[in-house]
C-alpha cells in the first residue's frame, strides 16, 4: 500500500500541477476552511488522547495552525516568485536570480505532544512550497491521528496529500522509500534512525528534536514574574512540551522566593486539588508515565509529587538539588517534573549547562544586560527567550528549531516555505557581446590578471 502512494504521489507531482501557485493556494484555503469546521471535533480528540483542555488546545495547537496557514495564503505569491540578485561583472552582460523550487515528496512523521499542529504545521510549508506530502502522525494520539486522517480525505486528493496511521512498521515502512524531503519532528534517539534512512538516499532532511532546557535565574531577576512564566511555560501541556525549561538554575540568594512564587502560581493556576482542574493536561503515554514516576524515586520534593495511575496524572512536582546522576538530570523530563539547583557563583553555571550541549532551547531571567547577552552568546542551543519561556516560538519571523543534539533546519513562515524549497541559482546572459578575455589561448598578461581581481 505504501508502495501505491508514493508511485502516485511520484506520478502526480511529475504533473507539475501542484507548482502552480493558485492550486497551492486554492488547497490551503480549503484546509483553513476544514480545520475551522472541525475545529471542536479536533479539540474533543485531544482531550480524548490526554486529557489536553480545551484552552490549550486552541492556543497551541488549531489557533497556530490557522495562523500559520492564513499566513501562507497571504504571502505565497510572494515567496514563490524569482529573487533577483545583483548581477555579477563577470558575467555582464546578465540578469541573475534565484528560483524556488519544490522538492517532490515529502514525508512528515510527527510525535504526540502537540500531535496537531506538529503534523499540520509541517505540512502548510511543504505545500507552501509545491511540494506533496504523506504524513505519519503518532500512534500514541489515536484519536487526534484519525481526525487528522478525516481532515487530510476531505480536502485533499491522496495522489497530493495522504496520512498513514500506525506505529513503528509503518514509519519503517515508508522510511525504506525513497523521498526528495524527509521532515522528522520526535526524539533524538528516533531522529538518528531517520537521518539514516535518508543519506541512503541523499535525501534532505529538517530533524526537530529534543534537549535539555536550561532555565537560569539570576539575583537581579524579577522572581515574581519568572516564578508566572515558569510555572506557565512548564506546566502547559502538562510539561510535555519539547521547549519546556527542564530545569533551573537559580542564585543562591533568591532561591528560597523563587520556590515560594513557584508554588503560589502552581495553586493559582491549577487550585489546591490539581487534579481536579479541568486546566492541567494528563501524561500520553503510560511508557513516558512510569518513567516519570521512576524519576521521583528518592528525591527531596519541595511541591507536589503525587501520581494517579488511573488515568496517568502526574502533579507538577518541584525537586530539590537532585544529583547530577540521577535519572531526573540524565536526559530530557518530558512532564510536569522541574529540577531546582541553586549556584553561588556564575563561573557554576558551566559546570551544568555544559553537560547538556545543544539544547533545544535556553531561558535567562535577569535584568543585568550583560549577563543576558553573555548567556545568549556564549552557549549554542536551538532558540532562546530571556524574561520569558516558550514564547520565542510564537513568531512567525523567528525560524524554529535545534542545532546538533537537538536538530538540524528551523521552520515556520516564510522559513518553512524556504526550509522546503530549493533554492536554483539561474544566470541569464544576453548575446550582444561575448568579452573574450576568458577564453583560451590566455592573451591576457598574468599582472593584468592580477589587477582585475576586484571584479571576482
Ligand atoms: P518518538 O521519537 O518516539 O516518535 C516520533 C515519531 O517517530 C512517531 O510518529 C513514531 O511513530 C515514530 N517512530 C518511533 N520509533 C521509530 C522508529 N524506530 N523508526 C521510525 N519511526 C519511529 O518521539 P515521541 O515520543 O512521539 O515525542 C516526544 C519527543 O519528541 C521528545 O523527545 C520531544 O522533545 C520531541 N519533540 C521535539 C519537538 C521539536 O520541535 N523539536 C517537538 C515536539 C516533540
Amino acid at each position: 500500500m505504501v508502495k501505491q502512494l508514493v508511485t502516485a504521489q511520484n506520478d502526480f507531482f511529475a504533473t507539475h500541477k501542484s507548482k502552480d501557485v493558485a492550486f497551492r493556494k486554492k488547497y490551503l484555503k480549503k484546509l483553513l476552511q476544514e480545520i475551522e469546521d472541525q475545529e471542536d471535533a479536533v479539540c474533543d480528540a485531544l482531550y480524548a488522547d490526554f486529557k489536553k483542555p480545551k484552552f490549550e488546545s486552541l492556543a497551541t495547537e488549531t489557533q497556530l495552525t490557522l495562523a500559520e496557514l492564513k499566513h501562507a495564503i497571504k504571502n505565497i505569491k510572494e515567496w514563490s516568485e524569482p529573487n533577483s540578485v545583483g548581477p555579477s561583472l563577470l558575467n555582464f552582460p546578465s540578469k541573475e536570480w534565484i528560483q524556488p523550487e519544490p522538492y517532490g515528496k515529502v514525508l512528515i512523521i510527527s510525535p504526540w505532544n502537540y500531535p496537531f499542529l506538529l503534523t499540520m504545521s509541517p505540512l502548510i510549508g511543504a505545500l507552501s512550497a509545491g511540494n506533496t506530502a504523506i504524513l505519519k502522525p503518532s500512534e500514541f494520539s489515536p484519536n487526534t491521528s484519525k481526525i487528522i486522517g478525516r481532515i487530510v480525505r476531505k480536502v485533499f486528493p491522496p495522489e497530493y496529500v495522504t496520512v498513514v496511521e500506525g506505529g513503528v512498521e509503518a514509519s519503517t515502512e515508508l522510511l525504506a522509500e525513497k523521498w526528495e524531503y524527509i521532515f522528522f519532528t520526535g526524539s533524538t534517539r528516533v531522529g538518528k534512525i531517520v537521518y539514516q534512512k535518508a543519506a541512503e538516499h541523499l535525501t534532505p532532511v529538517t530533524l526537530e528534536l529534543s534537549g535539555k532546557n536550561p532555565c537560569i535565574v539570576d539575583e537581579t531577576a524579577s522572581i515574581k514574574l519568572a516564578s508566572k512564566r515558569i510555572a506557565w511555560g512548564k506546566f502547559i501541556n502538562a510539561g510535555q512540551t519539547c521547549i519546556a525549561p527542564d530545569y533551573i538554575l537559580v542564585h543562591k540568594s533568591v532561591k528560597n522566593d523563587l520556590v515560594a512564587g513557584l508554588k503560589s502560581h502552581i495553586e493559582q493556576f491549577y487550585g489546591n486539588t490539581i487534579e481536579n482542574s479541568e486546566d492541567f493536561a494528563r501524561i500520553t503515554t503510560s511508557k513516558h508515565y512510569e518513567e516519570l514516576k521512576a524519576m521521583l524515586q528518592g528525591q527531596k520534593i519541595l511541591f507536589g509529587g503525587n501520581f494517579n495511575d488511573k488515568d496517568r496524572f502526574v502533579e507538577p512536582t518541584l525537586v530539590d538539588e537532585p544529583p547530577l546522576e540521577s535519572t531526573v538530570m540524565e536526559g530530557e523530563v518530558f512532564g510536569p517534573i522541574l529540577p531546582i539547583i541553586s549556584y553561588d557563583d556564575e563561573s557554576e553555571l558551566d559546570n551544568y549547562i555544559s553537560r547538556y550541549p545543544n539544547s533545544l532551547a535556553f531561558y535567562v531571567f535577569s535584568t543585568n544586560k550583560k549577563f543576558q547577552k553573555r548567556m545568549m552568546l556564549q552557549y549554542s542551543f536551538g532558540g532562546g527567550t530571556i524574561n520569558d519561556t516558550v514564547v520565542h516560538i510564537s513568531n512567525k519571523s523567528l525560524p524554529f528549531g535545534g542545532v546538533g543534539q537537538s536538530g538540524i533546519g528551523g521552520y515556520h513562515g516564510k522559513h518553512s516555505f524556504d526550509l522546503f524549497s530549493h533554492h536554483k541559482s539561474i544566470v541569464k546572459r544576453a548575446n550582444w557581446l561575448d568579452i573574450p578575455l576568458r577564453y583560451a589561448p590566455y592573451t591576457i598578461s598574468l599582472g593584468l590578471m592580477k589587477k582585475i581581481k576586484h571584479f571576482f
